[in-house]
C-alpha cells in the first residue's frame, strides 16, 4: 500500500527548470514546457514557436494563382512588398517563382518572421 492521493502541494506549482513557461497541450491540456515539440502526456504536435498560424495551402495556391499581383504576400500580411509585386508584375515572374519555390520548401515568413509550416 503506497499509493498516495493525487491532491498533494505540488499540484499547483510547477517548477520550469531552465526558465521558459508552462503551456497547456492543445490536445489533451496537461501542462507541459513552452519549448516541447510534442506533448509528453499523448504525443500531441504542439505549436512551435517561430511556426505561423497561417497555413500554406492557401498562400501556395494564391501565388500560384494570383502570384503577380501580390496575393499570397496580402494573405501572410506583408502588404507592402505585396503591392511591390504588383507594379513589378511579380519581379517580372521570377520573384513570384522564388516565392512559390519558399513556399514549397516551408520556408516562407509572414509579417511577423514566423514560417508557413502547415499545410492544412
Ligand atoms: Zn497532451
Amino acid at each position: 500500500m503506497n499509493e498516495n492521493t493525487n491532491s498533494g502541494p505540488g499540484a499547483a506549482a510547477t517548477d520550469t527548470p531552465g526558465g521558459g513557461q508552462m503551456v497547456y497541450c492543445r490536445a489533451c491540456g496537461r501542462r507541459i514546457h513552452s519549448s516541447a515539440t510534442s506533448c509528453p502526456g499523448c504525443g500531441a504536435r504542439q505549436m512551435v514557436a517561430d511556426e505561423s498560424h497561417r497555413i500554406i495551402l492557401p498562400a501556395f495556391l494564391l501565388c500560384l494563382l494570383l502570384g503577380s499581383l501580390g496575393a499570397h504576400r496580402y494573405y501572410v500580411g506583408k502588404i507592402g512588398t505585396g503591392l511591390l509585386m504588383l507594379v513589378t508584375a511579380g519581379g517580372l515572374g521570377i520573384w513570384v517563382l522564388i516565392d512559390l519555390i519558399m513556399i514549397l520548401a516551408g520556408s516562407f515568413r509572414d509579417i511577423d518572421g514566423k514560417t508557413l509550416r502547415r499545410w492544412t
